[in-house]
């Protein structure tokens, strides 16, 4: 059980606003230095100021050792709206999750919920964890499983929909609830979130019977909650279906308890490479201290890192925040891959920015920055089309045997091309 101290009022994050801004680039040294201090461990994790101050605050009685371990920091998670309002001063747009639109509960980690600010409801972190009034409404474009992966499931936990690789949904649990979630229709439902061996192995059988499939995405929920012995099993199973040739792990598990991401997970993922992780991110204010050391790790264990990233209105459609966002994650190895549309989950209207706007973002990056920092922008076609990439209008079209071209300046150029 938690630990709270009553005195929620005077906050330690209104007297940072005066200040610096928690440390939202590489690991600090002086922080390393008083976690290994406290630990008396080599090679320990850091912890960044504002989450010191809180878990000071919340949790005066666990060490950083437990702090830093992720079992604790799924064990202590928040789980209910009485419980975010010992952190948080709520508006009165943010509600308890009633069963209605997106009819997803609170979760959010200890870690996570340090990087929030109590006061500042619009704040984007706060924004995408905690449940609002207008996700209580649902549109008539919304539908629970908007990309039809149910259509698309021979055997259950497997989405078939490309022709070389499968989607393997291996739990609906995640540590910490995103409100926009595109799979809100399975995750944190009681009986997707703790499989049976049995309906693994199900899944399993279908991709060793379809050697079409050389690419596997696990995915759910988040894989890495899962106990190493589960993950292992899965790993080892895959690896040994000679034609599944690379093994991706989908996850938010870096970005919202980075210390999920421990040596001995590691070691164990790399003994089945090639595997590669695509993390979903969505603010610059994630990449604190813990979450650079987290893909730091990751990259050393030579797993390839890619992100993902939904388009979210008022959050991250703003091309310097998401520039920001791009070249932190290539500073810290993760290369940027997606960037979504949001795709219409029950009450998601609020969240939702017209497609021009991530066009706009695109082309704001577009010759302005490195090419590595440039995601593709998609819409995973409602109804299940797949992804469909958008792209500003680089290509003009055709004339007197050239091809007429817009650079990202908007200027015109023609590039040699006979009928
Ligand atoms: S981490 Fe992914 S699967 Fe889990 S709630 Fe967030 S978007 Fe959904």
């Amino acid at each position: 059980m938690k630990t709270v101290k009553k005195d929620v009022k005077a906050s330690i994050f209104c007297e940072e606003k005066e200040a610096e801004p928690p440390s939202m680039g590489h690991p600090d040294p002086v922080l390393l230095t008083m976690t290994r201090q406290e630990n008396g461990l080599k090679n320990d994790f850091p912890v960044n100021i504002r989450s010191l101050e809180f878990r000071n605050r919340y949790f005066p009685e666990t060490s950083l050792r437990d702090w830093n371990n992720w079992q604790w920091q799924i064990r202590n998670s928040y789980t209910s709206y009485e419980q975010i309002q010992q952190f948080l001063h709520l508006s009165e747009d943010e509600v308890k999750p009633s069963g209605n639109g997106n009819n997803l509960p609170i979760r959010i980690t200890p870690y996570y919920a340090s990087l929030l600010d109590p006061y500042d409801a619009l704040q984007p972190l706060r924004r995408t964890v905690i449940p609002v009034l207008d996700e209580l409404i649902t549109s008539p474009e919304e539908k629970p499983d908007p990309l039809g992966e149910m259509n698309d499931s021979p055997v259950n936990h497997i989405v078939h929909r490309y022709p070389d690789r499968v989607l393997f949904l291996v739990t609906g649990f995640c540590s910490t609830y995103c409100r926009y979630c595109t799979r809100s229709h399975m995750v944190s439902k009681k009986d997707k979130c703790h499989a049976m061996k049995s309906e693994w192995d199900e899944a399993i059988g279908y991709i060793q019977q379809h050697p079409e499939v050389r690419d596997v995405v696990i995915s759910g929920g988040d894989p890495l909650t899962l106990p190493e012995s589960r993950l292992q099993y899965l790993l080892s199973r895959l690896r040994a279906i000679s034609h599944v040739e690379i093994i991706r792990i989908g996850t938010k598990v870096p970005a919202v308890l980075p210390m999920r991401i421990t040596p001995p997970l590691l070691r164990m993922i790399r003994q089945y490479h090639p595997v590669f992780m695509s993390i979903h991110f969505t603010h610059p204010d994630e990449l604190t201290p813990e979450v650079c050391t987290a893909c730091e790790r990751i990259a050393d264990a030579g797993i390839p890192m890619g992100s993902q990233t939904v388009l979210l209105r008022g959050i991250n459609d703003d091309p310097v925040v998401f520039r920001k966002l791009m070249q932190g994650l290539l500073k810290i190895r993760v290369r940027p891959y997606y960037l979504y549309q949001c795709d219409p989950i029950p009450g998601s209207a609020h969240f939702r920015t017209h497609v021009e706007k991530g066009l706009d973002i695109i082309r704001s990056l577009r010759g302005f920055t490195s090419g590595y920092a440039i995601p593709h922008f998609v819409i995973d076609a409602p109804g299940g089309g797949g992804k469909i990439p958008l792209l500003p209008e680089y290509f003009q079209g055709r004339s007197d045997g050239r091809v007429v071209l817009t650079n990202y300046e908007g200027n015109t150029y023609y590039y040699p091309d006979p009928d």
